[in-house]
């Protein structure tokens, strides 16, 4: 996936070798303010998949104001891919 679409807004996919913030490695960011999702591309299938959910899951509360804390979108993420996966949920080409 190299785009997703979150409440009207088209998020840019950008899978990388180096994903930090302000100098800090991380395997995933979302930048709201240039609708930028990055994930680092060193990790496997399914540990992508779920870095991409959770940052889905990150524009999701920021697009519709939720204002969940990170433990619940970790949650919430976790509990989608797990759906997703063991319903033969498959991410278009
Ligand atoms: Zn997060």
């Amino acid at each position: 996936m190299t785009k997703v679409k979150v409440g009207g807004m088209t998020y840019t996919v950008l899978y990388k070798s180096d994903v930090n913030i302000d100098g800090v490695k991380r395997y995933d960011t979302c930048d709201r303010e240039n609708m930028v999702i990055e994930i680092r591309d060193s990790m496997n299938k399914p540990l992508t998949d779920l870095t991409l959910i959770h940052e889905i899951v990150h524009a999701i509360d920021f697009e519709y104001c939720i204002d969940m804390t990170e433990s619940q979108v970790e949650q919430m993420a976790n509990g989608l891919y797990q759906v997703l996966v063991d319903n033969e949920f498959e991410e278009a080409p």
